[in-house]
């Protein structure tokens, strides 16, 4: 195929549909910002999604997007279920429902200060993270996993992690529909039993940061933020459980395809219809693994609440939690009509703009928050979705890796980055060094590009940039 792109503006960039393409694709970045990477094959894999039958207006690519496991992460590709759209579990990815989320305290960076020490050991110590260390809360058994499973963080709430106004502030109020936890196997169950309330490995983190600059006070008011105030980024996502189910269903569709007579550019990109038996099996334990996603986040927030009374006597209201690897059913109209879509982001945020009726009240007039880390040495964003976007309602989820982790590891020290970053005032808390070289700042795309080819592209605005101040890191 030839890959070749043609800028139709700045921040905006077309793959022409050439066979056996359905649809264009496009990527939204800067020339600058074009997976330039040596062996990324994002721009293939932005054509080969283009290729899936029921693929409707174009296979989508945000400012961050870089290379993962069929889909580009990234990648934001939507499939018209009346007219046998599929959906591929690649497109939403190994950690279903991963997700970031914000927490803001009734603090300000100075009178932090004399506390970040005790903070952060507090943190650290608290914050079950690696792997193979359990988690916050131990489930009793297959039974309560269930309810978990079918209740995400409604489930966790009503048993007392956390207070009903976090819902509000959750994507889909904490609880993705549609969860079937008879679709989750036993391997994953026993997988994900151990581990609700866990951060998981190296690009994953809980990040105490300081909101540097704000770019729209009112909205910035609107989700709670402030010049100077300290918050609490947290990402991770279904952990062991996810991947398993992930593992479990790409193997099914696999062996599913010649069933549908699908046949595809690349086997990563497993699928099935939507309105099928292995499609439906997917999307109702895939919606059961985004439910561990979010209670765990759920957990973790709590761990950080703890924290900041214990140590700084504070408190941390959630500003946002939103998923990022996601398959969700949604209506968008196509061609001037509504259309039932099976909207896959991976490595992508939902991005709701202001009137939106799925944002709860007291953000209708705002819009949706859009949570964008960088990475630990560099800034983090809060951005807001927009009228106008037309990928979907879909915006970037982070800066983007440009080295893989093997790359990472053959140019930086664990030992040595932390030394640079405490150099520069951000307290470190790492799990292992290796996972800490594998995160290093240099592996990722600038996030303040990312963030600006982001609202260049009229997929979300600017609200606030964070700092970082100390991180826990996976
Ligand atoms: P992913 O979900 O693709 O693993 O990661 C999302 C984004 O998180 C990455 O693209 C990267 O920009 C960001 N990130 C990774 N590690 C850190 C960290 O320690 N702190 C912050 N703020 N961001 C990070
Ligand atoms: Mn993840
Ligand atoms: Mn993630």
């Amino acid at each position: 195929m030839d890959l070749t792109l043609v800028a139709e503006s700045p921040y905006r960039f077309r793959l022409e549909q050439q066979d056996p393409m359905r649809v264009p694709g496009v990527v939204f970045a800067t020339r600058e910002l074009l997976p330039q990477a040596a062996g990324d094959k994002s721009l293939e894999q932005v054509a080969n999604v283009a290729t899936l039958p029921g693929v409707v207006r174009a296979s989508f690519a945000m400012p961050d997007v870089h290379w993962g496991y069929g889909f580009p992460i990234g990648g934001v590709a939507a499939t018209d279920i009346d007219a046998g759209g599929v959906v591929s579990p690649g497109g939403v990815g190994f950690d279903i429902s991963c997700g970031v989320r914000l927490l803001a305290a009734d603090l300000d960076t100075g009178r932090l200060a004399p506390r970040m020490r005790q903070l952060m050991d507090t943190l650290g110590h608290t914050v079950p993270r690696g792997t193979g260390r359990g988690g916050l809360w131990h489930l009793t058994g297959p039974g309560q996993m269930a309810e978990l499973l079918a209740g995400g963080a409604v489930y966790a709430v009503g048993r007392g992690h956390g207070v009903p106004r976090d819902l509000d502030r959750c994507e889909d109020g904490g609880r993705l529909p549609g969860a079937d936890p008879s679709g989750v196997g036993p391997r994953a169950v026993e997988r994900g039993l151990g581990q609700v309330g866990s951060l998981g490995a190296g690009n994953h983190f809980l990040e105490v940061q300081a909101v540097d600059r704000v770019y729209d006070e009112e909205t910035a008011a609107a989700f709670g933020l402030r010049a100077g105030q300290v918050c609490v980024m947290i990402h991770t996502g279904s952990r062991g459980l996810g991947h398993q189910v992930c593992t479990d269903h790409v193997r099914a569709m696999d062996q599913a395809l010649r069933t549908y007579r699908i046949s595809l550019p690349d086997r990563q990109l497993a699928c099935a219809p939507v309105d099928s038996p292995p499609g439906r099996a997917y999307l109702g334990a895939m919606a059961a693994a985004a439910n561990y996603g979010r209670a765990n986040r759920q957990l973790l927030g709590q761990a950080a609440r703890r924290a900041f009374a214990s140590a700084v006597g504070a408190d941390l209201e959630l500003v946002y939690d939103v998923s990022h690897n996601t398959a969700k059913l949604e209506t968008h109209e196509v061609d001037g009509a509504p259309v039932r879509l099976c909207v896959h982001r991976k490595g992508a945020t939902r991005a709701l703009p202001p009137g939106d009726p799925e944002l709860p009240e007291d953000l209708a007039a705002a819009g949706q928050p859009v949570l964008v880390p960088g990475s630990m040495g560099t800034a983090s964003y809060v951005l807001v979705g927009t009228v106008g976007n037309d990928a979907f309602r879909s915006a970037c989820h982070g800066a983007g890796r440009v080295w893989s982790r093997h790359q990472a590891l053959r140019q930086v020290r664990g030992e040595e980055l932390r030394g640079e970053l405490e150099a520069r005032g951000i307290a470190v808390r790492p799990s292992s060094w290796r996972g800490l070289a594998e995160e290093a700042p240099r592996a990722y795309k600038d996030v303040d590009a990312v963030a600006a080819a982001t609202e260049g592209a009229g997929l979300a605005r600017l609200v606030v940039r964070l700092r970082p101040l100390g991180v826990v890191k996976g």
